[in-house]
């Protein structure tokens, strides 16, 4: 129907995350809004499985293009089959994840058509029979909603964790496989070889993240941090505070400017607490707070308080855990 909406489905090296299928859930909210369907897209090598898991998460339907030559993911060859599905049905509204890939295919996908894209949205809801995109202006000072009067599909990119992932149940969707194809001789990249960075940090999918402000004093306190996430099994995060000053690459940056987080167990340790952090980590579903300062705001958002020196505490933990869990 040409007032759907459709969530483009990612998927890495033939793996799934299920945080690929997190837009399923406002995407159904949209849906409803328009009295239409929610359908999911993917494009890749083999999607049977994807597409029976889209549907367990919510989606009626799934177009998907199958073929060799999406099985190495190449934002150039995934945007064109893209671009061919969303032309070809014309939905209402199409999101991708604000990820790395899920930009790359969208804004090429929209460049192809002709269309707008709002990028990095944080809010989503309906407005007069489109869809009114919410996201941060001027590097956060500001926030601006904007609707796509004449594209069709509205084109938005979301950031991950911007709104709550939907239960799995126990529903199937029906497959639509679309003969799509790209020569190979056509797509300018070839990918040789995949290195994991040495930095790499995967907040955003983190279950317990600890993270750590200006309070930490320098970079060894990151080490320490470090120490209590590897026994937790978590990552670690940090305010712009402690980025800025160079202890910490910004990758780990949590807040307006940096990642949204929403993971079970969120442990700040010397954050002050200023509204910039709040925005991207207080939906977290534990925070427990460790700061010197009794008065400092973080505690008002805290699950859990502990005033103190993080020097102090944050070593009594890593002893504790190492009991509890025979580490
Ligand atoms: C447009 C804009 C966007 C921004 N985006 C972001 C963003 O994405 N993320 C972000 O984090 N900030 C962001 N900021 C900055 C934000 O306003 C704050 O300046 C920043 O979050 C403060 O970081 P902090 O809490 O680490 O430092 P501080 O506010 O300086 O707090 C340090 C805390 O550590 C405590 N402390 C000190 N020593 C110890 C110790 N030994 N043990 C325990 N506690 C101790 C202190 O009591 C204090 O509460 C943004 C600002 C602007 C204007």
């Amino acid at each position: 129907m040409a007032n759907d909406v459709w969530v483009y489905i990612e998927h890495k090296e033939g793996a799934i995350s299920p945080m690929s299928f997190e837009l399923l859930g406002i995407g159904k909210e949209l849906a409803s809004g328009f009295g239409s369907n929610l359908c999911a897209f993917v494009i890749g090598a083999k999607v049977d499985d994807l597409a029976k898991e889209a549907g367990a998460y919510g989606a009626s339907k799934v177009y998907a293009v199958e073929g060799d030559v999406f099985k190495d993911f190449r934002g150039e060859a995934y945007a064109k089959a893209a671009a061919f599905l969303l032309d070809k049905y014309k939905p209402e509204v199409a999101l991708f994840r604000a990820t790395i890939m899920g930009t790359d295919v969208a804004a090429a996908a929209a460049a192809q058509l002709g269309f707008g894209l709002c990028t990095d949205t944080i809010g989503l809801a309906m407005d007069g029979g489109k869809v009114k995109m919410t996201r941060a202006a001027f590097g956060g000072n500001f926030s601006v909603s904007v609707v796509n009067e004449k594209a069709a599909p509205q084109i938005a990119t979301v950031r991950p964790k911007a709104f709550a992932m939907p239960e799995k149940g126990a529903g199937t969707a029906e497959v639509v496989k679309e003969s799509f194809s790209v020569a190979d001789a056509d797509i300018s990249t070839k990918v040789v070889e995949f290195l994991q960075s040495a930095s790499a940090v995967n907040l955003v999918e983190a279950d317990i993240i600890v993270s750590g402000g200006r309070g930490l004093g320098n970079e060894a306190g990151f080490e320490m941090l470090q120490q209590l996430a590897d026994m937790l099994g978590g990552a670690v995060g940090a305010s712009r505070a402690a980025v800025d000053s160079e202890w910490i690459p910004y990758e780990h940056q949590v807040g307006q400017t940096g990642k949204t987080v929403k993971p079970k167990i969120y442990i700040a340790c010397g954050i002050s607490g200023a509204i910039q952090h709040l925005a991207g980590m207080r939906t977290s579903d534990c925070i427990v707070a460790i700061n010197k300062d009794p008065d400092a705001p973080i505690f008002k958002a805290a699950t859990f308080g502990i005033v103190g020196d993080y020097k102090e505490v944050v070593p009594k933990m890593i002893e504790k855990f190492k009991s509890k869990l025979g580490k």
